[in-house]
């Protein structure tokens, strides 16, 4: 006998490119619908044409994270007529990393911005629609920096936002149950993604720890960087209904680097 699934309604923020990609591409092979959400357009659709091969249903949504008109509207477009079973809120930039005393105030407010208030946006214009769906999840990225490791030199912006989502994880957790939503957090290690593109780094050298790990800083891997389907597998789970009992909870995904770290 086959289980049957009713496929979800799904929004994936970040979705063109690294952990969103592949999380949008694990929803696709299970038939779903998911609403792929990012700034850049082209990279959407050929993510979209991806996942229509897979077997999923694909909408693209522009809009950037930090915008609160734009992320209203783009998941209302979503989610008013045929609802939302899952956000999945994973849109982040590594920034500007830089000793505290040269970070710009500019700079530490845009990786707040993006990273923090953008989790804050997709989930508070997410939650009416998942209220009315059963069986309803978020599942937001957060980090191993800033929750189980602080050896990032200059990380300070990137690594706060990271440990607020796992705050905002858990009070919403308890927040949220009444309304059967279920809100779990996924703590990547160092994933083969576009990130380092959305990173500056600054005179971190300075503010660095010389640590050495001759045999790698992986333990599971011998050193080699995790894949974004190893993060996406993840997600899913989190999002599907194998996990119905499951909130307020942080899955390391990381082969061990942040035990060693
Ligand atoms: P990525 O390949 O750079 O993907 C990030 C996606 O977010 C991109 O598609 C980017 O597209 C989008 N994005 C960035 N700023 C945005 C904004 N303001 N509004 C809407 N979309 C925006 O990086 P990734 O590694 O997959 O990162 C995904 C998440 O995983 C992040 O939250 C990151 O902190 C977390 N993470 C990654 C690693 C790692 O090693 N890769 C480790 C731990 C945690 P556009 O720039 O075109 O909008």
């Amino acid at each position: 006998m086959t289980d049957y699934r009713p496929s979800k309604r799904i929004i994936v923020t970040g979705a063109g490119s690294g952990i969103g990609r592949a999380s949008a591409m694990a929803f696709a092979r299970q038939g779903d619908t998911i609403g792929l959400l990012g700034r850049t357009e082209d990279e959407l659709r050929k993510v979209a044409e991806e996942v229509e091969q897979l077997g999923g249903t694909a909408e693209i949504l522009v809009a950037d994270v930090s915008d609160a008109k734009a992320m209203s509207s783009a998941i209302r477009q979503f989610s008013e007529r045929d609802g939302l079973h899952v956000m999945v809120v994973n849109a982040g930039i590594n920034g500007v990393w830089a000793p505290i005393a040269d970070l710009k105030p500019d700079e530490w407010d845009k990786t707040i911005a993006v990273n923090l208030r953008g989790s804050y946006l997709s989930i508070h214009f997410a939650v009416p629609y998942l209220r009315k769906s059963a069986k309803s999840a978020i599942v937001v990225i957060s980090s191993i920096n800033g929750t189980r490791t602080f050896t990032s030199a200059g990380a300070s912006a990137y690594a706060a936002t990271k440990a607020a989502q796992v705050a905002l994880v858990k009070q919403l957790a308890v927040e949220l149950a009444g309304d059967r939503i279920r809100i779990n957090a996924v703590c990547p290690g160092a994933i083969e993604t576009s990130i380092e593109n959305n990173t500056t780094r600054r005179d971190t050298e300075s503010v660095e720890v010389p640590v050495e790990f001759p045999d790698g800083d992986i333990p599971l891997t011998g050193g080699k960087s995790g894949k974004a389907s190893e993060v996406a597998s993840v997600v899913a789970f989190l999002a599907s209904d194998a996990a119905r009992h499951v909130t307020g909870s942080v899955i390391f995904v990381d082969g061990a680097q942040s035990l060693i770290r």
